[in-house]
C-alpha cells in the first residue's frame, strides 16, 4: 500500500513577468499563480501563455476550484477563457468559480459570455469581505492605486497566511494592511517615482522593513527589474532588511512548510 502523505502547500509561480514589453516579449513569462493548498487548487492572475505554462508544468487545469482576477488588465487576465475552458474541460465538467473584479464584467468583459454556464458562479470583489474555496480562505482587504479596479488578496491555508499585493502604487497603510508571513509582491519598477502606478524597489523594502514577514518573493518584473537582476536585488534587500527576500523564477515553486 501506498502511504498517503499529506497534500501539498505550494506557490507555483507560473511567470514573473509584467508590464506590455515583458509581455509581448515573453523574456519571462506571464502565468500568474498556482496555489495548491491543502488539497484546493486556486490559479490567480492568468496572463497570457498560462494555459501553456500550466500544461507544461503538469498542473491540471480541470482540478481548479476557483480562478480569481486582480485585475482586468491583459498581463493577468490574458488567458481567463483558456484557462476556464481547461478548468471546466471545455464545458464537459462544469464546475468552478471565477472572482473578478466588477468592472472586469462591464465593457469588453474578461470572459465570454458562453462560459459563464460552465461555471459554478461569478463571484464580484468587494472591499473588506472573505471568501472561501474549499480548504482555503482570502479576503480583498483594500482597493489599490491602479488605473482600473484592483485588489490584492489575503490568503490563509494550511495555518498559513500570507498575501498576495498585486498591482498598485504604495499608499500610505499598505504594509499594516497585508501584514502576514509571507508577501507576494508585483514588482514592476526599479526606480523611485515611477511612470505608472506601481511598486518599485524602495517601495518594497519599506513594506518589508514594515512587516517583517517570515519571507518576501518579488514578481511581476518590467523591464528595469529585469535588466537589474532581480535576484541581485533581493539579495540586496535581503542584507539590508534582515528578512529572506527571494526574486521568483519561471516556475519557482514555494512550499508554504518554508514558512515553519
Ligand atoms: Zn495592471
Amino acid at each position: 500500500m501506498k502511504d498517503k502523505s499529506p497534500p501539498d502547500n505550494t506557490i507555483t509561480f507560473l511567470g514573473t513577468g509584467g508590464a506590455r514589453v515583458m509581455v509581448a516579449t515573453q523574456i519571462l513569462a506571464s502565468g500568474g499563480l498556482w496555489l495548491s493548498l491543502g488539497g484546493t487548487e486556486i490559479l490567480v492572475d492568468p496572463g497570457p501563455g498560462c494555459i501553456v505554462q500550466s500544461t507544461k508544468r503538469k498542473l491540471r487545469a480541470d482540478k481548479l476550484s476557483a480562478i480569481i482576477l486582480s485585475h482586468r488588465h491583459l498581463d493577468h487576465a490574458g488567458d481567463v477563457n483558456a484557462m476556464v475552458e481547461a478548468m471546466t474541460q471545455g464545458g464537459f465538467k462544469p464546475h468552478g468559480w471565477f472572482f473578478t473584479p466588477a468592472d472586469a464584467l462591464e465593457t469588453e468583459p474578461v470572459i465570454f459570455s458562453y462560459l459563464k454556464d460552465y461555471l459554478d458562479g461569478i463571484e464580484v470583489l468587494q472591499v473588506g469581505k472573505s471568501y472561501t474555496i474549499g480548504n482555503v480562505s482570502f479576503t480583498t482587504p483594500i482597493r489599490h492605486i491602479h488605473p482600473v479596479e484592483t485588489y490584492g488578496m489575503l490568503f490563509t491555508a494550511g495555518g498559513h497566511t500570507f498575501a498576495y499585493i498585486a498591482d498598485t502604487r504604495y499608499f500610505d497603510g499598505l504594509p499594516r494592511i497585508y501584514a502576514s508571513e509571507l508577501l507576494i509582491m508585483n514588482v514592476v519598477f526599479l526606480q523611485d517615482n515611477p511612470p505608472a502606478d506601481h511598486l518599485t524597489v524602495s517601495d518594497v523594502r519599506r513594506i518589508v522593513t514594515e512587516v517583517k514577514p517570515k519571507v518576501a518573493i518579488l514578481t511581476h518584473f518590467g523591464m528595469s527589474m529585469w535588466r537589474a537582476k532581480p535576484w541581485e536585488i533581493a539579495q540586496r534587500l535581503s542584507q539590508e532588511t534582515g528578512v529572506r527576500v527571494i526574486a521568483a523564477r519561471d516556475g519557482m515553486r514555494f512550499d508554504l512548510s518554508q514558512l515553519g
